[in-house]
């Protein structure tokens, strides 16, 4: 395949495109936005968590596990390392396994790829929007003012999470008009709404917590890890970890010591008289206080077993990620269509999100390898 498109400058465009153009391909870049990699910029708090240690298929929900896993075999955290620090910088660990530059800037990762596709000569045309895609025996994309014919197609224009980085949902269509279909779409890795009432005066208190998501009286998911109060409900990472689980109608249980047993709580609250001074942030420990009510059993609950019902997301605006996409079972084993061979797949809008630590960028950068070995293999 000579000439090869490749739709959408984000992580697993870019990913895709430095593989293509080192094995000597013509490739040109189209991103509609005035410049590559602005989600990448954004990700892991500014500090872009890049993939995780711990990379493996059950950490990600798709029609077709197994073939995540395959994908993640041929090309996983320690490829994706190697690949950047090819291209420059050193990441490493932390004591969760999400991988970070050593300097802590996600910018300076997506830097890192403009530096190098600048090196490889990348033809690029930013402000280009590719509206739709015609195939003659070649494919004839088409965008406001221009069009180009290619070989070869890859389709990296994202999903519909955070819609300000460009990624409004509306290239799903460039998928559907070759007979993909695309399944139930839905914001994951998101905030969580509940009640105000119950959250009121705790807004702004972040805690070190053990978080589950109750459905009925069964827990569907447990994890630890950060959660922040806002003003309609919960963030933080263990939030956003658990929003891949919760539904409406379900529950959140937060334990606020996941470190102290009961007991041990139980007694240094009859020592303290019931003061949460050096247990909990003292701003948390007025509001239990005053739920309390003087009740150390009441207390111990709070602490312990702090309930929250859940209303719903905070909508695709405020998600990291889309759940739902372009079905794994519509492509070959490169992520190449089943629909219309020549046509390439790679990043968020194919059904494949994974839990929050790093492992979404992971999947941009393994599916933009199996986009990219198939394109090669033609
Ligand atoms: C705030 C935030 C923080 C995050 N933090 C992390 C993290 O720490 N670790 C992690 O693993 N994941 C994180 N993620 C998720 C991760 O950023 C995404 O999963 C990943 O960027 C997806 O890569 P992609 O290349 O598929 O899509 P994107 O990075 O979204 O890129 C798609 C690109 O395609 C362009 N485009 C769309 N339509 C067209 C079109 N028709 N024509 C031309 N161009 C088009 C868009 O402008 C966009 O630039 C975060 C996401 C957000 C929003």
């Amino acid at each position: 395949m000579k000439k090869i498109a490749v739709i959408g400058g984000g992580a697993s465009g870019m990913a895709c495109a430095v593989q293509l153009l080192r094995a000597g391909r013509e490739v040109v870049l189209l991103e509609r936005g005035d410049r590559l990699g602005r989600k990448l910029s954004a990700t892991g708090n500014g500090q872009g968590n890049v993939t995780n240690i711990n990379c493996s298929a059950k950490h990600y929900f798709s029609d077709d596990p197994k073939k995540v896993g395959r994908i993640l075999d041929r090309f996983g955290y320690s490829e994706t390392v190697r690949f950047l620090e090819d291209m420059g910088g050193i990441f490493l660990p932390d004591a969760r396994g999400r991988v970070y530059p050593v300097g802590r800037q996600a910018s300076a990762v997506c830097d890192l790829f403009r530096a190098e596709l600048e090196k490889l000569h990348a033809d690029i045309c930013l402000k280009t929007q590719v509206q739709r895609i015609a195939f003659d025996g070649e494919f004839d994309l088409m965008w406001a003012g221009g069009h180009m014919r290619a070989d070869a197609v890859v389709l990296a224009a994202g999903g519909k999470a955070a819609p300000h980085f460009g990624t409004d949902g509306s290239a799903y269509a460039l998928a559907q008009s070759f007979g993909h279909t695309i399944t139930p779409l839905s914001p994951a890795l998101t905030r969580l709404k509940s009640d105000p009432a119950l959250v009121r005066g705790l807004k702004g208190i972040r805690v070190d917590a053990g978080l589950k998501v109750l459905h009925g009286d069964s827990i569907c998911f447990e994890c630890r890890g950060d959660v922040l109060f806002t003003e309609d409900g919960v963030s933080g990472d263990a939030v956003f970890r658990a929003s891949s689980y919760a539904k409406k109608g379900d529950r959140l249980e937060i334990d606020f010591l996941p470190d102290v047993g009961k007991e041990r709580l139980s007694e240094a609250l009859k020592v303290s008289d019931g003061s949460l001074l050096c247990i909990v942030p003292n701003g948390l420990g007025r509001v239990l206080s005053k739920r309390a009510n003087g009740g150390h059993g009441a207390l111990l609950s709070l602490l312990k077993a702090f309930q929250l019902p859940i209303l719903g997301d905070c909508g695709f605006a405020n998600a990291q990620v889309t759940k739902g996409g372009i079905p794994l079972i519509e492509t070959d084993e490169n992520l190449q269509s089943l629909k219309r061979p020549g046509l390439f797949f790679a990043g968020e809008i194919l059904n494949v999100d994974g839990e929050c630590g790093g492992y979404n960028l992971q999947w941009a950068f393994s599916s933009a390898h199996a986009a990219a070995e198939g394109i090669l293999q033609c």
